[in-house]
């Protein structure tokens, strides 16, 4: 049967997701076409990703960049169109021309475009995790008044999405245990530190705290990952994403990466999705639901892995998990104002400013010193997300 070809905006086209995002759509050339590119700063990489993808338009974080790339480009007879800017991130991601989104940009900076994208009626590929935690209710939302499709990339939602009854999706409008869902087992590495001496957690480097045992990813998420904010984030984009209280997402750490979530039904079957721990399978996925196409990933190898292994999750040694439980408990705007800190909190860490250790107890300071208010409306999202950036700023 003949594809439409599908034209796809990459919000943060050279990171880590954004690069295994191109290399699928390299795979398929038949299916998919770029329409955009965008990057904050790294022109070189965005130049020859404009020589390979040839888009329509490129947009990166400022004026200086823009006029770099332009002159990268002109050198290479490369005629791209170059923009620069929030409002041209926006652009590109509810352009007419385009059909779907990847929105791959990384913290509270991929919300404007993404919620573009969402009420735009696209088709849109969330793998930018903290839009879906700052402004859960009015993102899905949007989503459900443009009609436009969100379809998880985060490994595990993405395996969720796969375990659930075909009828129930994104679409649940009907409660989890209408369709005989028990409950949402979350899978989590447990990051470099999962073993380490508690004692020494507070002197651990930026270079360990990135060296992620199975995954190579960005480096904020990769800090978060050592902490585990990462997968309390996750809870949050969990309950938004299906609908499933956080008394029915349980967190449970297996340290192989390959069984990358599982859904608890109550006649006692658990369905789960495994391989191997490479983001272009949930990014083919994604692209191609309800079809399947080729990722470039290989099958896993079961005998070779031997052991899967299961543990509780230590809220002692890793208390952002719980500081996540606790703001999707208390609501409104405090899943934002955790967020905002942690972002702050993960940046000053990365710039050798704060320790390790510091990264939970400043979110923690953050969320007591602003109480949880009411989100109605975006802009009190953009307001919230100010209000804790400064306060958590003043106190490192
Ligand atoms: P990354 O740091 O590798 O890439 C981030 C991209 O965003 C880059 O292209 C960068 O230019 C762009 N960017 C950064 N700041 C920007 C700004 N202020 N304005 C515009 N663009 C900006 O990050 P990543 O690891 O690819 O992660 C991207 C998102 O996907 C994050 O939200 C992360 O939590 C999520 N995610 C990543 C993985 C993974 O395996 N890397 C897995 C699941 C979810
Ligand atoms: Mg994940």
């Amino acid at each position: 049967m003949q594809q439409k070809m599908q034209h796809v905006t990459i919000l943060g086209s050279t990171g880590s997701i954004g690069v295994s995002t191109l290399d699928v759509i390299a795979r398929h050339p038949d299916r998919y076409r770029v329409y955009a590119l965008t990057a904050q700063n790294r022109v070189e990489e965005l130049a020859a990703q404009c020589a390979q993808y040839q888009p329509s338009i490129v947009v990166v974080g400022s004026a200086e960049a823009a006029q770099k790339l332009q002159l990268i480009l002109r050198q290479q007879g490369l005629h791209t169109q170059v923009e620069f800017g929030a409002a041209a991130l926006c652009a590109v991601a509810s352009a007419a021309e385009c059909d779907c989104v990847m929105a791959a940009i990384v913290g509270a900076a991929g919300l404007a475009p993404t919620l573009a994208a969402a009420r735009a009626g696209k088709k849109v590929l969330l793998a930018n995790k903290e839009a879906l935690v700052m402004s859960g209710p009015l993102l899905m939302d949007a989503v459900a008044a443009s009609g436009a499709t969100l379809m998880p990339i985060d490994s595990e939602h993405n395996a969720i999405f796969q375990c659930m009854p075909a009828a129930y999706h994104l679409q649940h409008k009907r409660m989890p245990s209408q369709h005989g869902i028990e409950k949402i087992l979350l899978t989590a590495s447990g990051g470099p530190f999962l073993h380490r001496d508690i004692n020494t957690l507070d002197t651990v480097t930026c270079a360990e705290a990135i060296a992620h045992p199975k995954w190579v990813m960005g480096r904020k998420i990769s800090v978060d990952s050592a902490t585990m904010m990462n997968k309390g984030l996750e809870v949050i984009e969990a309950h938004w994403l299906f609908g499933v209280p956080a008394s029915q997402i349980e967190v449970v750490i297996h340290p192989q990466s390959v069984v990358h979530s599982m859904v608890s039904y109550v006649d006692g079957s658990v369905l789960a999705q495994l391989g191997n721990p490479d983001m272009r399978t949930p990014i083919a996925h994604a692209m191609a639901y309800p079809e399947r196409i080729v990722s470039g990933v290989a099958p896993i190898n079961l005998i070779k892995i031997a052991q899967l292994t299961f543990e509780a999750p230590d809220l002692v040694r890793f208390p952002c998990l719980k500081l996540a439980y606790d703001a999707l408990q208390a609501g409104g705007s405090a899943p934002t104002i955790m967020n905002a800190a942690n972002e702050i909190a993960v940046q000053a860490f990365l710039d050798g400013r704060i320790g390790f250790r510091v990264i939970d107890q400043l979110i923690a300071r953050v969320m007591t010193a602003l109480p949880s208010g009411p989100l109605t409306e975006i802009e009190s999202v953009f307001e919230q997300d100010q209000r804790a950036r400064d306060v958590a700023n003043s106190f490192i």
